[in-house]
């Protein structure tokens, strides 16, 4: 069983595999906690109040 460890962008909060951010190409940290999924950030409460301009994961807490 395969179980995919996302990594949060230490910058943008976007979640992704990589080890660098495919958004923003900051740092990943597997220290996060939580995640929203953004559908569309253009009508998101959640993604104007975090600053969020793209759609898909982000963790809400990253260390
Ligand atoms: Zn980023």
């Amino acid at each position: 069983m395969v179980k995919i460890q996302y990594k949060a962008c230490k910058k943008c909060q976007f979640l992704t595999e990589e080890d660098v951010c495919p958004k923003c190409s900051g740092d990943t940290s597997r220290e996060w906690q939580g995640y929203v999924y953004i559908v569309d950030y253009t009508v998101s409460s959640i993604a104007k109040s975090m600053g969020i301009e793209s759609n898909g994961r982000y963790a809400l807490k990253v260390r």
